[in-house]
């Protein structure tokens, strides 16, 4: 008989969400119903939310303390993906790491200091970024914002 096979973690070492997941294990996700599969077929798993309004359901686990989302695996501040990352909430698709649009969240920045871990520097999310040490050379800043609001 042979065991199931343990999940490989696709790490990108330009992305350091991929080392983090703080942010996953520290806020409250919820959104409107319609953005489960309870209103969409591509949307959340239904069976992955509880509701917590009339009109708003929250990732279960997220409501926790302390929180962990259900569809977060891995081990923060390690290695973590989130196992339903294409049909992830709005509040999820919508938070934006530290200067990943070239601005730092102060969200992202207090999650990761929950776990232990630094807050992020424009130089992480260059491709050459080896996912250890921050470099010292920021990448040219992208005019892009979005922010989190994941209670
Ligand atoms: S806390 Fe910031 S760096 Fe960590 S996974 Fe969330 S967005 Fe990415
Ligand atoms: S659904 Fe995915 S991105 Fe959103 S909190 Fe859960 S693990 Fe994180």
């Amino acid at each position: 008989m042979s065991a199931d096979p343990i999940p490989v973690i696709p790490l990108h070492p330009a992305n350091p969400c991929m080392t983090c997941g703080a942010c996953c294990a520290f806020f409250r996700v919820s959104f409107h119903w319609a953005e489960s599969t309870a209103g969409r077929p591509d949307g959340v798993p239904e069976e992955m939310t509880s509701q917590v309004t009339p009109h708003r359901v929250a990732m279960l686990g997220t409501l926790s303390k302390p929180p962990r989302c259900i569809a977060l695996h891995g081990t923060v501040g390690e290695a973590v993906f989130c196992s339903i990352h294409p049909a992830r909430s709005s509040p999820c698709r919508d938070f934006a790491a530290s200067w990943e649009n070239g601005e730092p969240n102060p969200d992202c920045d207090r999650a990761r200091a929950a776990f232990g871990l630094p807050p992020l520097e424009p130089g992480w999310w260059q491709p050459e970024h080896d996912g250890d040490e921050p470099p010292h050379e920021p990448r040219p800043i992208r005019p892009r914002r979005r922010r989190k609001r994941a209670a």
